[in-house]
């Protein structure tokens, strides 16, 4: 059984189109034939600068009210699965940074803003 899914609404994301991270809207969430829209299905973020959207799956997205929402601040490590919307902290480069983006493809990447640092690529689910 699955459970209704209720994604962050108002992520900072980075925008391909723009090239910088912009305040972001979500659109809607689409379904697959039918079902209801869970955690699998994919959410549609409108850029608030040039309006263009992006893709996500809700697995890579913070949830609302989420029950496993903590207030800790997780190290981050190759190893873990991460959220747009999470804030993590890296110890090389000594502070929190906020996860912005998803790269597609065979390694999962995360666009992760660091104030200092800037924005870095990390690898995740190793
Ligand atoms: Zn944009």
């Amino acid at each position: 059984m699955t459970s209704p899914f209720t994604p962050i609404e108002n992520p900072s994301l980075f925008c391909r189109f723009c090239s910088k991270i912009v305040p972001a809207q979500l659109d809607r969430g689409i379904a697959e034939n039918g079902k209801t829209i869970d955690k699998k299905s994919t959410f549609e973020y409108s850029c608030s600068k040039c309006f263009k959207t992006s893709c996500y799956c809700g697995k890579d997205l913070l949830e609302i009210n989420g029950e496993d929402e903590t207030d800790e601040t997780r190290t981050y490590s190759p190893r873990e699965h991460y959220f747009i919307g999470e804030e993590i902290f890296h110890k090389t480069f000594d502070e929190n940074g906020l996860v912005v983006g998803k790269e597609n493809g065979s390694n999962g990447k995360i666009l992760v803003h660091f104030e200092k640092a800037g924005l870095k690529k990390l690898i995740q689910d190793i």
